[in-house]
């Protein structure tokens, strides 16, 4: 029975709960959330009546010793964050670690998340991906956190906040180039869902000509680099030379 569960919760829209979640939110001893008000909304949107612990990124090892404590002493804990799936961009991590170090299961519950919700809906072909998550929040560490990313053979995948939208897509145009083809997921599974696909100069115009598309909670899908030729001059040479000498 002492198992930590792991619950992603909705990005949005309530409906997307799945009902193994709500089924392990009721039926754990305690639930450990981020935001105990957030978190209490939600389980009581749900009928839910059940205890939360508060576990955020500042206590989250203090939280795992009293966490371990109850699983040692046969209960079950789930965790959650304020919206989606824990330990992705959010705390978790740290609890998980305690937990399995400690010997008892840590259970996924899977279900929604930014990260795949737009990677699904990006139409990208590349199978690769690599989530980033959030930059840095100036301009200058961003460019250099960058940099290195621009040439791999991989989708790249960052979280961006409403007042910072524009300085990234300014540094990611920058640094991509202005021709690299992105996807701009804003406020996934709300009202003002928005989901557009086209070149990171083009998409940077867009989102500066019109205010509303700089407010709420933003995914970016950066398509990956091109294969690179091969330019290796003495593979060239290895296929002509011979084709050469056959020359008259
Ligand atoms: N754990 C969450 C998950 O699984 O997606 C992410 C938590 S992180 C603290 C919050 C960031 O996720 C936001 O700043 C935004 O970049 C992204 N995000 C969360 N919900 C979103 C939504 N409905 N639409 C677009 N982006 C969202």
């Amino acid at each position: 029975r002492a198992t930590l569960y792991v619950v992603a919760t909705p990005i949005g829209n309530l409906r997307d709960i799945s009902q193994r979640a709500l089924d392990v939110l009721a039926g754990v001893d305690v639930v450990a959330a981020e935001d105990t008000r957030v978190s209490g909304q939600l389980l009581r949107h749900f009928g839910i009546q059940n205890s939360l612990l508060s576990l955020r990124e500042h206590n989250e090892r203090a939280m795992a010793e009293r966490i371990i404590a109850r699983l040692a002493a046969g209960e079950s804990v789930a965790q959650i964050s304020d919206a989606g799936t824990p330990g992705i961009s959010d705390p978790g991590a740290v609890l998980a670690a305690a937990v399995h170090a400690a010997g008892y299961p840590v259970v996924p519950v899977p279900g929604a998340s930014a990260l795949t919700a737009a990677v699904s809906a990006a139409g990208f072909s590349c199978p690769h991906t690599l989530f980033y998550g959030f930059l840095p929040p100036k301009s200058k560490q961003r460019r250099d956190a960058l940099a290195p990313l621009v040439v791999l053979p991989y989708l790249t995948v960052y979280y961006e906040a409403p007042h910072r939208i524009v300085d990234c897509l300014t540094d990611l145009a920058a640094v991509f180039g202005d021709a690299r083809q992105v996807v701009m997921a804003r406020e996934l599974t709300k009202t003002f869902e928005t989901i557009r696909r086209s070149t990171l100069g083009e998409l940077l115009q867009w989102v500066q000509a019109d205010s509303n598309q700089q407010r709420g909670e933003f995914v970016l899908v950066v398509d990956a680099a091109e294969p690179v030729e091969n330019t290796d001059e003495a593979a060239h040479d290895a296929v002509l030379s011979p084709l050469v000498a056959e020359l008259p």
